[in-house]
């Protein structure tokens, strides 16, 4: 009986260290990180996003693979998606290179 209450209370689990903590905390007491609403900004949807297309291009996969916010299919389906954006952002600027290349062969002939 004296133990119930104490067990309820720390049901949930920190998303960063696994440690037990209760659903009224707001930073893990084991690693200090933030729970609910204080996970950082850059472990949502927007944040991910954002950091991929604005700043870190593929290396936003380990904020994917760490975020708790993000369900199982989510980490999935955005794993393809910067995938296939970091491909297409490789095949594009060996494009670019290609043609620049060109362009200076041509001024080199004097064409
Ligand atoms: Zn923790």
């Amino acid at each position: 009986m004296n133990g119930l209450p104490e067990v309820s209370e720390r049901s949930a689990k920190c998303w960063r260290c696994n440690a037990a903590v209760s659903p009224q905390d707001r930073y893990c007491h084991n690693c200090g990180a933030g729970q609910g609403s204080l996970i950082p900004w850059y472990y949502s949807h927007l944040g991910i996003i954002l950091l991929t297309v604005l700043a870190i291009g593929p290396f936003s996969l380990y904020l994917v693979w760490k975020s708790p916010k993000l369900s199982a299919v989510a980490r999935r389906v955005y794993t393809v998606l910067i995938l296939a954006y970091t491909a297409l952002l490789a095949v594009l600027c060996w494009n670019a290179y290609r043609l620049m290349m060109q362009m200076l062969s041509g001024y080199e002939l004097g064409a």
